[in-house]
């Protein structure tokens, strides 16, 4: 897997940095191929990549101008929402159905251009247009499935880490661009205000938990 992780690294020319406090949280979430990775090699920040938080199975990127608006609480936070993803294999999970469909499909797209005794210039750009017009297509089939895991990716995140930090960080990304073409673009993740609401009703039900057990042990 450090191969796929070094071009990403050279593709988004991305600077590693170390954090203790990062690390520590890793282990207790069990994000366990990322603790397994050198300890020099595990975070970067990089000024072009075009998201604030890239996780891949081994490595977390965050992107330096979000990095450097955030508190160190509020890098806890976001790095609890990606170790969540790494712990859970979202990443291997989405393949599945999203890449490999897209490739299946451009292969019989292919195939079919083939039999019809296309050209092997046609034949091959059908194949890499098909692949990505299908990659596009099931990423609007699987949105609502993305979206669950980004939830579910908050709300695990807020039981390690402070929620006001989660809060505040997801703050700092609106307002969210709403051009016609990212509107076109399949949602994969819920809104900002969507994922602050859920975060704070977590955090609602996880303080009224914690009032319980506090006064069940005074009670005593
Ligand atoms: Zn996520």
């Amino acid at each position: 897997m450090g191969l796929i992780r070094s071009i990403l690294v050279r593709l988004l020319s991305a600077q590693p940095f170390e954090m203790q406090a990062l690390d520590t949280l890793a282990e207790t979430m069990k994000a366990a191929s990322i603790i397994k990775t050198d300890r020099f090699r595990r975070y970067y920040k990089s000024s072009i990549l075009p998201i604030p938080c890239l996780a891949y199975s081994d490595a977390l990127v965050f992107n330096s101008n979000y990095y450097q608006m955030l508190s160190p609480d509020e890098v806890l936070a976001i790095g609890a929402h990606e170790f969540n993803h790494i712990a859970k294999r979202h990443i291997a999970k989405r393949l599945p159905r999203t890449v490999l469909p897209a490739a299946v499909l451009a292969i019989v797209t292919g195939y079919l251009f083939f039999i019809n005794s296309a050209s092997f210039l046609f034949v091959a750009s059908a194949m890499v247009l098909s692949f990505f017009f299908f990659l596009f297509g099931s990423y609007y089939v699987n949105a609502k499935w993305f979206r669950k895991q980004e939830t579910e990716s908050d709300l695990t995140a807020v039981e390690f880490v402070n929620g006001t930090a989660m809060i505040s960080a997801l703050a700092r990304l609106r307002p969210q661009k709403t051009s016609w073409l990212s509107k076109l673009l399949p949602q994969l993740h819920p809104t900002i205000e969507q994922r602050i609401h859920n975060i704070q009703a977590a955090m609602i039900t996880k303080n009224s938990f914690n009032f319980t057990v506090t006064f069940g042990d005074g009670a005593r």
